[in-house]
């Protein structure tokens, strides 16, 4: 056993996973930014007001957090989520509104390990603040949607509810706390600690004891005034004109105290249950006024990277690159020729690598074929003195017909290597 290995529930991220991970980011980005979404990019680090105005009962916020006090005697915490980050930048800087953002980054909770579930794992996501229609809620999950249709996912289902409005939530959260508590005796021993704190979360309790109950708990359509009741529609009927499908779930009540209105989760067709949620959002109310700002409304989501990966590893799609380079230099000279060489191959955009440590020729070659790289270049005393090189074509691209190893001069080496490459992957 190593002296040091990473804490539990944070991980290494080694490429060429790592470099899958940096093109998921790129590949969100193009979605959401051709959509005129800005990168907001904020501190691991807030004061802890910042995230305990999410809520008092959410267990992000009283479980799970990593705060300390700090050397100033400041108590701050690494952010555990991004929206109150996103909302506490929007008062601070007072942008023009809509104000339009997108995010990718690390979060951290102190939860319990397990697949699909760490103390350090990154999301990306966007909010939009400052506008209330439901037209932008339907934008929103759909940047979403198009985004896993473009990692390749053909298996995310979306699911859909509204909270209402906060009068329709009061109400039905009394309504709800009367019925379980009603039922007190047959929730699971968690959930009636979570009726004491917020009776929308039992809803939420993914425990078989408690099914029962929440199948026969009122439901909150039943509790919509008009407004919430027609924006609600407005977004239904908008997804289906984009042939979004969805389900509505009334169970589907996101943790957070500050969601009103809509509220939607995508899961993953093939994880297990506990991680099949790949990401959610929704409608929100009060946070930036919350966070000393004027009442502005919200609406976005977060994305689970980890999960999201783990998707499209069960779905076969957006698989790792291979991060071969295109040219492995063999130099059994002394190195010199080998670092002129890749050094004139990258400037012209090739990626080309080397051995290093004088190794033998054959050594050299058994690197360049595990590189990935498709040709070889190798310069030897003969080539040297020729002025010359050699370029070999390596096992994958080797094709039977076509010529095998040729010798270049030097001074052509560079050019013919761009117009084979560029010939060969046209
Ligand atoms: P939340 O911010 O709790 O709504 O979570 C949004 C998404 O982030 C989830 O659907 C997961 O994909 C991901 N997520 C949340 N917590 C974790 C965690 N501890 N480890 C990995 N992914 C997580």
């Amino acid at each position: 056993m190593p002296a040091f290995q990473t804490s539990p529930g944070m991980r290494d991220i080694l490429a060429p996973q790592s470099v899958r991970w940096r093109r998921f980011v790129d590949v969100f980005a193009e979605v959401v930014e051709a959509a005129g979404y800005g990168q907001l990019i904020t501190p691991l680090l807030e004061d802890l007001g910042v995230f305990t105005r999410l809520g008092e009962s959410t267990d992000v916020v009283t479980k799970e957090m990593y705060d300390f006090v700090d050397k100033g005697g400041r108590h701050v915490a690494l952010r555990p989520e991004v929206t109150a980050s996103v909302c506490r930048a929007f008062v601070e800087h007072h942008p023009p509104t809509p104000w339009k953002t997108w995010y990718a980054g690390s979060n951290f909770r102190y939860e319990k390990p397990q697949r699909g579930r760490y103390r350090q794992f990154d999301q990306v996501g966007i909010e939009v603040l400052g506008a209330d229609d439901p037209y932008l809620d339907v934008e929103v999950i759909a940047l979403g949607w198009e985004f896993y249709r473009r990692l390749g996912l053909r298996q995310v289902t979306l699911r859909l509810n509204s909270l209402g409005e906060p009068d329709d939530r009061a109400r039905y959260v009394t309504e709800l706390a009367a019925y379980f508590t009603a039922h007190h005796a047959e929730l699971s021993p968690e959930s009636r600690i979570t009726l004491a704190k917020n009776p929308l979360r039992v809803l939420d309790s993914k425990r078989p004891q408690d099914a029962p109950v929440v199948a026969g708990a009122p439901r909150i359509a039943d509790c919509y005034s008009d407004a919430a009741a027609e924006h609600f529609a407005t977004v239904q009927a908008g997804l289906s004109s984009l042939a979004i499908p969805f389900t509505i779930d009334t169970g589907l009540v996101r943790g957070l105290d500050y969601y009103r209105r809509t509220t939607f989760e995508y899961q993953g067709g093939t994880l297990d249950s506990a991680q099949n949620g790949l990401g959610g959002g929704g409608r929100y109310d009060g946070l930036v006024e919350a966070l000393g700002g004027p009442p502005t409304p919200g609406v976005g989501f977060a994305l689970g990277v980890d999960r999201t990966l783990l998707a499209c590893d069960d779905e076969s799609v957006f698989v790792a690159p291979d991060g071969a380079t295109d040219v492995f230099v063999v130099d059994t000279t002394g190195g010199a020729e080998a670092l002129t060489i890749t050094s004139a191959l990258r400037a012209a955009g090739l990626r080309a690598e080397r051995a290093f440590d004088n190794r033998s020729m054959k050594s050299q070659m058994k690197a360049a074929d595990r590189s990935g790289a498709s040709h070889a270049v190798i310069v030897g005393s003969n080539e040297l003195e020729a002025g010359a090189a050699v370029v070999r074509p390596l096992r994958a691209t080797l094709v039977e017909g076509q010529p095998g190893q040729s010798t270049v001069l030097r001074s052509d080496l560079v050019d013919h290597l761009v117009a084979h490459l560029r010939n060969s992957t046209s």
